[in-house]
């Protein structure tokens, strides 16, 4: 006997990715209401009554991929400056990485100080707590899904006079509050960005003293660590320390090793993070590049590190040259020239490509753009990250199957994140798919180039809206917030 469906859209002849890294399949799947309804591998004989059929033939068919790392706080709300992760394949975002979040800071005016002027201006920062924040998402309508994490910068700088010292309990106890009053409202988890000014005074017992308000109500602590360079390994002892006295998983940012000196490390980082797997649910995100980018800080130049300027304030009309040349031209130092740029942005190229390598085979690896979109010329990984690892890393070098690679972006990132029926083609998940030639995917953004649409995505759809077809936004409004349930 056939079996017998009646859904809204049927896919037929899909080479069928299934999230969890298994070997992919030809087959068919069916999605009514938002959700999958039924999932057929090609052998099974079905009866499909439907609205809309799509033969797939020759296509590949995924979850939607989940960008771990974003900064798309702001971006979000604008299905243009989302369209470099649409066009990705990207249907849910993490944002609020690195310590620095919009809610529930509020800038009447002033600046935003460095880094938190990577999500744009100070306008921007006028949501006191999550539920504004969430309100204004759900009246605007977003074209992805968006998990929220609450950043230690932003609290801080909410709460403290002084951000350059360490806080005192009065303070840790009101931030560990207004992490409670966000997680209630909508918030999935809290992010430290250690590394930067406004952060880099918290100590441990600090950070664990706020992050602690996941322990009962469940949350991921995410890091952007104090050192990704000579103390590394040192960092890393921090984030699983914390991480561990606060009773919370952890998820290290953007893995890398920096510096020419420590370039190879990521044997020892590796090491180091395997021996506290059984202890701690444990991830890094990361993404498929040996430069990294942020603002342009005096304190990480130096003449051997090549740099790109990304944005200036001062100079934008040296947006897109490199650091070496604006100095000699000026006849200064790299240093001297940063600090006239500033504020500004930049790429710096300083990791190894063996290294990206080996961490992207960690089987705790999962995909994280870290894409700036307010750059004026962002770094290339805004535009091309998902297709460059399917495309290049797996198809192309053979590093990682395409199932391995497509796990890392989908069932693997949603249970990081705790997210139920996300990330797997499965009957009664949720129907974020996407639809893309596995022959010809690749990603097309570069340094010189960053603003270029990859290839061979041809659909995305969001909880059964067809989000993105053939390069063009469809429905816009299509994405939910969601939250983390580790329960
Ligand atoms: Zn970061």
């Amino acid at each position: 006997m056939n079996n017998r469906f009646q859904v809204e859209f049927h896919f037929r002849n899909a080479l069928i990715f299934d999230g969890d890294g298994a070997e992919p399949f030809k087959g068919d799947i069916g999605i009514s209401d938002g959700k999958i309804d039924f999932v057929a591998p090609a052998s099974e004989c079905i009866e499909v009554i439907s609205d809309k059929e799509y033969d797939l033939a020759g296509m590949a068919l995924a979850p939607g991929f989940i960008d771990a790392h974003t900064h798309d706080d702001h971006a979000v709300f604008d299905p243009t400056k989302i369209y470099p992760k649409l066009s990705q394949g990207v249907t849910t975002i993490v944002a609020g990485n690195c310590g620095i979040s919009l809610p529930p800071l509020t800038l009447n005016g002033q600046m935003p100080p460095p880094p938190l002027n990577l999500l744009g201006n100070s306008g921007l920062f006028k949501f006191p707590n999550m539920a504004s924040y969430r309100k204004s998402l759900a009246k605007n309508g977003h074209a992805v899904n968006l998990v929220y994490l609450i950043g230690h910068s932003s609290l801080r700088i909410k709460v403290m006079n002084d951000v350059t010292r360490e806080a005192n309990s009065e303070e840790i106890r009101l931030m560990h509050n207004l992490l409670t009053q966000a997680l209630n409202e909508g918030a999935s988890g809290f992010s430290t960005g250690l590394f930067y000014p406004p952060n880099e005074a918290a100590s441990e017992e600090e950070v664990v003293g706020v992050a602690s308000a996941m322990k009962n109500h469940g949350g991921i602590y995410t890091t952007h660590m104090r050192d990704e360079g000579d103390d590394v390994i040192k960092s890393i002892d921090e984030s699983l320390s914390t991480a561990k006295k606060a009773g919370v998983p952890l998820l290290i940012s953007h893995h890398k090793c920096t510096g020419r000196q420590n370039w190879g490390r990521t044997r020892e980082t590796l090491q180091l993070l395997e021996e506290h797997r059984p202890s701690l649910p444990l991830n890094f995100d990361i993404y498929p590049y040996t430069a990294g980018s942020t603002i342009l800080q005096e304190d990480q130049v130096s003449e051997e590190t090549r740099i790109m300027v990304t944005w200036s304030k001062t100079h934008p009309e040296r947006t897109g040259q490199e650091l070496g040349d604006i100095a000699r031209e000026w006849e200064v130092s790299c240093k001297e020239a940063a600090r006239r740029l500033k504020p500004a942005g930049a790429i710096y190229f300083q990791m190894h490509e063996e290294d990206v390598h080996r961490l992207l085979k960690s089987d705790i690896a999962i995909i994280g753009s870290d894409g700036i979109p307010e750059d004026e010329h962002p770094h290339p990984r805004l535009w091309g990250t998902f297709p460059r690892i399917i495309g290049h890393y797996a198809r192309e070098l053979g590093l990682l199957t395409m199932s391995e690679a497509i796990n890392k972006m989908t069932g693997l990132p949603a249970k990081v994140f705790g997210l139920g029926k996300r990330g797997r083609i499965a009957p009664g998940h949720f129907a974020d798919l996407v639809i893309f030639d596995p022959k010809t995917i690749i990603d097309k953004a570069d340094y010189d180039n960053p603003k270029v649409p990859s290839e061979g995505i041809n659909a995305v759809w969001v909880n059964g809206k067809e989000a993105l077809n053939s390069g063009s936004i469809g429905v816009s409004n299509a994405g939910r917030l969601l939250q983390s349930d580790f329960s």
